[in-house]
Order: structure tokens, then sequence, then C-alpha cells
């Protein structure tokens, strides 16, 4: 059977790996781009989320190179992704595609609905799978997320001090494809030492804390895919903003198995500010988050903070408000800037308000550091 998934930055070996570890031969959507895009934005409703009409497209391209089945995670949330794939399918059939749609509920991992989900896989592969089959690829699948998570860690805290410019960038592309390559829990350890090796292996000027300290979050497909974000990370690493992103396919699953622990702090930090208009509970999208993080990263005297969301995305747009409000009454010293992304968010737009940000940025801090830390 040949299967297929949504292209999600760099998310894509872990994803390879769950479907081949059920017996699936892959094909594997190219990397998101504006002319593949067009089919999907030709087909989806209007008004609908972006990351519908890109992950439509993955779709379309996929069963055009004749996949028999298309694997979407669904959640029970409560926003529009719960609906993806159901939406998504019936587009699909209306225009003739013969396909099955295997959708993997996400919503709380340990009801362990996707260990049927993998079974299942399996069956219609000719395969059956034991526990403790299941067991053997769910950690080899999170090991694989992990080490991606790793990657991108690096990534971010690297690049603002790399002397030859695009030596991080080129060292992410080389590590991605290791981790799909690597099979074996054995080959995955080497894997992880080969990152820690190229990344310190960068030439990079002294860290001597002049980079600004940026957090970097939002919906998480837009967060973790760089086409559909215009590389906002690879640009604020270029201006000279050290990134921190917690947000990655590793800590979202760690999250859905009820062992992020990091989460639950910024959940508590969430609403533990009750009192000035935090969120209580999950909203959808990744807003009760990234309401955390802004207090955490305040909390720990970042310079800036980046949200990034997809544009009609109601949810995270709560958030923003929230955050704007914050600021503006001055309850945390920390600027956020705001970033909607659609189909019409154009490049150049994003680099001047990217460059006139982190220029405040820079002000601030120095006016910071000689003892003037107004606004
Ligand atoms: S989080 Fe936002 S973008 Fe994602 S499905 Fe929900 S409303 Fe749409």
């Amino acid at each position: 059977m040949l299967v297929s998934f949504p292209h999600m930055g760099n998310c894509w070996p872990a994803f390879k790996c769950l479907c081949e570890s059920c017996g699936a031969e892959v094909f594997l959507p190219q990397t998101n781009n504006t002319k593949q895009l067009e089919i999907g934005l030709k087909h989806s409703p209007e008004w609908v989320c972006f990351p519908f009409k890109v992950t439509l497209s993955n779709f379309f391209e996929a069963l055009e190179h004749g996949v028999d089945a298309i694997a979407m995670a669904t959640d029970c949330g409560p926003c529009r992704f719960g609906f993806y794939y159901a939406v998504q399918q019936k587009i699909l059939e209306d225009l003739g595609f013969e396909f099955e749609m295997l959708h993997l509920p996400q919503g709380d991992l340990l009801t362990f609905e996707w260990a049927d989900f993998l079974k299942n896989m399996a069956k219609k592969c000719g395969n059956t799978l034991h526990n403790s089959d299941i067991v053997k690829i769910a950690q080899k699948y999170l090991c694989k997320a992990q080490l991606i998570q790793e990657c991108e860690k690096l990534e971010g805290l690297t690049r603002c001090y790399e002397v030859n410019k695009g030596d991080t960038t080129r060292t992410l592309k080389k590590m991605i494809p290791l981790i799909d390559q690597a099979n074996k829990m054995s080959e995955l350890r080497n894997v992880r030492r080969r990152i820690s090796r190229e990344f310190a292996a960068i030439e990079t000027r002294p860290h001597n804390g002049n980079a600004l300290r940026v957090g970097l979050t939002g919906e998480i497909q837009v967060t973790l895919d760089p086409f559909v974000n215009h590389d906002i990370k690879r640009k604020l690493g270029e201006l000279g903003c050290e990134v921190h992103m917690d947000l990655s396919l590793y800590d979202w699953m760690k999250h859905k198995f009820h062992l992020n622990f990091h989460r639950k702090y910024i959940e508590y930090l969430s609403k533990t500010h009750k009192d000035i208009g935090g969120i209580q509970m999950d909203i959808g999208g990744e807003a009760f988050w990234v309401l955390g993080e802004y207090i955490n990263w305040a909390q720990k005297g970042f310079n800036g903070f980046v949200h990034i969301y997809p544009f009609t995305c109601m949810p995270e747009i709560t958030a923003k408000s929230i955050i704007t409000k914050w600021y503006g009454d001055g309850r945390f010293d920390l600027p956020p800037a705001f970033f909607g992304f659609d189909e019409h968010a154009g490049e150049a737009g994003l680099v001047t308000r990217l460059e006139a940000y982190v220029e405040l940025l820079k002000q601030k801090k120095e006016r910071k550091q000689h003892g003037n830390g107004s606004k």
C-alpha cells in the first residue's frame, strides 16, 4: 500500500518511519512551495485556515502519484483542525480521487487509539503488529521526533553567531536526512552524537551577550514549516537574534502523552494570570500555551517575543489580543511582534517589519544597559 501524509517542515522523517514500520510504502510530498500550493488554494474554501490549504495541496500531489491512502492526524479540540480530514476527504472524493483517509486521533494519546491506527495500517499492508512491535515503533518515532527537535533548537541558538553565513542552514539540511536514514536505536544514538558534533563545529563569533534573545512560538503548522512562515526563524537569526523555540513535534507528542512538564508549567503560568485576563483552558491551536510562553519568557528577561499564526486563526488571534493588552498595560516588559500568514503574505513586507522590530529591540536593550529601560 502506498501511503502519504502532510509535509510539515522537518517532521517528515518521523511520519515516514511510522508508516514504513507498518509495512507501507511512502510517497513523500515535495517540500511545500508556491507552485504546489496553487492546487490547494483552488479547491479549498476561501475562508478556511491556511494549514488546511497547504495540506490539501500535499494530498493532491500524493493522489496524482497514485497513493492508496493518506494518513492524517485529527483532534477533538475546539477549533477547525478536528474537521480537516473529513472536509479534505470530501473535496478530494468529489474531484474523483479514490483513496482511503486513515485518520489518526491524537486528542489524547493515552487512549492508545493510535495503536489501533498502526495495527490497522499494518493489516492493510498484509502485516500483523503485536503490542511489542507497537512499543518499538513508538520508541523509534519519538526518538526521531526528539532528534528533529534537537536540530531545530540548535539551529535557532547558533545562526546569529555563525561566521560564514548559511553554515547553520547547511548543517540542519544535512542532519535531517541522517535522521531519516537511521533505523535502529543504535544508529539513532550515533546520529544524536553527530548532530551535537556538527553544530558545535560551526565556526561562530564569541557569545558576548550582544545577541537579542527572542522567543518564537505560535500555531504549530505555521511555526514548524519554513515555507508557510517565510523562514522567519532564519530571518530572525540573520538579523542577530538568538531564537528560542520550545514548540516541536516532539514537544506536542509529549504533551499528548501527558508527559510534557514544560507545557504543564506554562499552563500553570497562564492560569495564575487569570486576574489580568489569561486563558484558563485549551481554546484550540496553541493559544493557551502561547500566553504561558509569553509570561515565561518575560520573566526570564527575554528581549523579544514573536508570535506567528495563520491569518484567520481564531485561537491565536485571541492570544494575540491578550498579549497586546498585557504589554500595553505594562504588565510585562517583553515587546511582542505578531505575524499572520496566508497565501497573500508577502516576503518584502515581512522583512521590513522584522528589521524594524529587531532595531527597536536593539535600542531598548541599549537603553536598559545604560540604565533607562523605559519603553
Ligand atoms: S489552530 Fe487555527 S489554524 Fe489551526 S485549525 Fe485551529 S483555527 Fe485553524
